[in-house]
């Protein structure tokens, strides 16, 4: 067997991969392990989408090779969505492309855009694509530090002119996985001026525009005026729907850098989406049940939200309740690390959650736990911490 690239070797094993793993290993024990460690929700897909499913893919116009762009129905449904949600005007023809998740699209954007020795301006902790893509395309990643004081934004005024005037791409991601965090309008037009002055693309990453409690309604990016001249936002079904499984996203905004770029490598790499899947994601968008299924399950991850954050207050543990996302990041007890805390609460308490660590070195200090299993899970999970752990 030849050796693998030496680009593989600049990548760590999958971080959820090794959870995995760790939790089979103590679940051979016997023991009933409970997750709180994969971002997934647990209750199904809608059935005004699983029905359209059902019938689209009896369609036999369906059955052969998609439209590399996205079927133009999913793309004006996604434009739609984009001027009725965030009242952002955009061209279904020029301005949206279809993609199998937006993981694959913004992996895809990094290979489209960065050349050996390019800097890409990543947040510390994130979500793991942005570095471990750009180590892959043998770029230079730039780790813009997510501090709690700042609420979780990154300095952009603390990035040093030569490192900006090298970058090509600034990712951001709000609501924030892992840390919960939300931005606001005004952080946007930071962002974008920031982009504007040093000719960078500016990568947001919506995956949880619509996974907000308290009411709190998160903006798009391409709210701020001219922002679609530097930005590319990223937005997917997966969360808002329970769609997860089904791989279907849109990357929306800038037309040269969705159909001269990402476009390009696309082309050469994917045929697309099924369109099957397309049309029922398109169903899904106009559906005039969505956004009523939407508010019911953010309904259901606030109160998880608030059986836990009561729960790991009441064990001593430092912990915001977020007004986004189903994720609580925990700052863990003195004395611990991310990886020391994560593996005593596995141990003794059967109960997985995320190193901080694995988000970024950002991350040490902190575990990340999701919302995604049911409130009877969840509370037996939160009473083995509470009767196992001892923290103080
Ligand atoms: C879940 C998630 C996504 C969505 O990924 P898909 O590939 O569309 O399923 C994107 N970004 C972040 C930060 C996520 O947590």
């Amino acid at each position: 067997m030849p050796r693998p690239a030496r680009r593989i070797e600049s990548v760590p094993p999958y971080l959820f991969a090794e959870i995995d793993r760790k939790r089979r290993e103590v679940a051979a024990r016997g023991v009933d392990v409970i997750s709180l460690g994969i971002g997934d929700p647990d209750l199904p897909t809608p059935d005004f989408v699983v029905e359209r499913m059902a019938q689209e893919i009896r369609d036999p116009r369906w059955h052969r090779y998609p439209d590399y762009e996205g079927h133009p129905a999913f793309r004006r449904a996604v434009a739609s969505f984009y001027r009725r949600r965030f009242g952002v005007e955009i061209d279904p023809d020029r301005e949206v492309l279809a993609l199998i998740g937006s993981k694959e699209g913004l992996a895809h954007l990094i290979w489209a855009y960065v050349d050996p020795g390019d800097v890409v301006l990543v947040p510390d902790p994130a979500y793991p694509v942005y570095l471990t893509q750009t180590r892959l395309a043998g770029g230079e990643p730039y780790v813009m530090p997510l501090r709690r004081e700042r609420g979780f934004l990154p300095d952009l005024g603390a990035i040093p002119t030569d490192v900006a005037r090298r970058a090509k791409l600034l990712f951001v991601n709000y609501p924030n996985n892992p840390t919960g965090a939300v931005a606001d309008r005004a952080f946007y037009e930071e962002a974008v001026a920031f982009c504007r002055q040093h000719d960078i693309l500016l990568v947001s990453d919506n995956a949880y525009s619509e996974m907000t409690f308290d009411g709190f309604v998160a903006p798009s990016a391409l709210e701020v005026p001219g922002a679609r001249d530097v930005t590319v936002e990223f937005w997917s079904l997966s969360k808002p729907f329970n769609m997860t499984g089904w791989r279907i996203a849109a990357a929306v905004g800038n037309a040269d850098a969705l159909y001269r770029a990402l476009g390009i490598v696309k082309t050469n790499l994917d045929s697309g989406q099924f369109t099957a899947i397309q049309m029922a994601a398109a169903a899904a968008l106009e559906s005039p049940e969505a956004e009523a299924f939407i508010r019911r399950m953010n309904a259901v991850y606030a109160r998880r939200r608030d059986m836990a954050v009561q729960a790991l207050r009441r064990m001593g543990l430092d912990v915001e309740a977020p007004r986004g996302t189903f994720y609580l990041w925990v700052p863990v007890p003195a004395g611990h690390t991310s990886t020391s805390f994560a593996t005593l609460l596995l141990e003794k308490a059967g109960v997985v959650v995320t190193p901080g660590i694995g988000y970024g070195p950002g991350g040490e200090g902190y575990v990340r736990l999701s919302l995604c299993l049911p409130d009877e899970r969840l509370q037996e999970a939160l009473d083995r911490m509470t009767a196992q752990v001892r923290i103080g």
